[in-house]
């Protein structure tokens, strides 16, 4: 039977529409919007894209853009100073770094000098730490972003079986804390992984987050198991997922498309967290 497919783009616009709303409220109380302040260092082009789609992101529900584009030879030095100018800007409620950072410059650095408070990319290791002691605080919008379909698709992981695959700080870490959170049972795989596909197999909800073109196959779904697929790899026949959707549409229950699936809630997901960061 074919997979019932997640649409990540009607979830997306859902939540979009949910954080109008609150920003509405929000800036009543305020007296003032809800801010984001982006800050794009160099001429990736990749990069100018992700920020230009974020910045009018929020601009449509109502969150006011503070942008910065500091030159792609910023010292370091200048560039932490930007960073605590946005850290004590009251106006500014969320701050968002656009990685990578060229190479001169140390990212870990940069990141670790955001007020957590303001830290909606939940990358700070403020951040990390409370999310795995499961305690309040800003999460990484793409997991969170995973957590939201999972809820749109009626699957509650209390008690289930989940295997990520991939062990990112950005991607497969949160994620592992935020279903062992709501109870799963985890199981985080990575490069070193023995048997992939029997770990997989395990799965009733599988992620695939490793940035492998259809690393996933058909036959390492287990028959039910909701697919969500993180992984975008710009191929030459355009944009494709980690797992094999084809193949996988057949033996899962419900699945995410590349594109499509998880793409749309990373930048929801980043207006939400611009939103519960101005509420403090
Ligand atoms: P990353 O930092 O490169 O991490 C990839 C992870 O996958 C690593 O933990 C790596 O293992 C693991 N891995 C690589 N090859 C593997 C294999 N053959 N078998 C098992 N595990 C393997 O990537 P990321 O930042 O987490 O991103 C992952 C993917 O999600 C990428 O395609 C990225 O573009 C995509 N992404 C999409 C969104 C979105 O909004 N849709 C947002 C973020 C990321 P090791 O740790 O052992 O190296």
């Amino acid at each position: 039977m074919a997979a019932k497919i997640i649409d990540g783009k009607a979830v997306a616009a859902d939540v979009r529409a949910r954080v109008a709303k609150e920003v509405e409220g929000l800036t009543g109380e305020l007296g003032r919007p809800p801010g984001l302040a982006t800050v794009l260092v160099g001429d990736d082009p990749a990069s100018a894209i992700y920020v230009r789609r974020k910045r009018e992101a929020c601009e449509e529900v109502g969150i006011a853009s503070h942008h910065h584009e500091p030159p792609g030879d910023v010292s370091q030095e200048d560039l932490l100073a930007l960073v605590e100018e946005l850290n004590a800007n009251e106006e500014v409620d969320g701050i968002l770094c656009q990685l990578p950072l060229p190479d001169h410059l140390d990212a870990d650095a940069i990141v670790n000098a955001l007020d957590p408070g303001k830290d909606v990319d939940g990358l700070t290791p403020i951040s990390a730490g409370r999310l795995a002691r499961n305690e309040p605080g800003l999460v990484p919008c793409t997991p969170l972003g995973v957590m939201e379909l999972l809820a749109s698709a009626g699957v509650d992981p209390s008690g289930k079986e989940a295997v990520i695959v991939g062990r990112s700080n950005l991607v497969g870490k949160p994620l592992y804390s935020l279903l062992l959170g709501a109870n799963a049972t985890v199981t985080t795989c990575h490069s070193r992984t023995a048997d992939l596909g029997e770990v997989c197999r395990r799965a009733e909800i599988l992620v695939a987050a490793a940035g492998k073109p259809r690393l996933v196959t058909g036959e390492m779904i287990r028959p039910g198991a909701i697919v969500i697929d993180v992984g975008t790899n710009r191929l030459e026949e355009g944009l494709v997922g980690d797992v094999d959707f084809e193949a996988a549409k057949e033996v899962a229950g419900a699945i995410t498309p590349v594109p499509g699936g998880v793409g749309p809630m990373t930048i929801a997901m980043l207006l939400a967290n611009t939103v519960q960061a101005a509420r403090g």
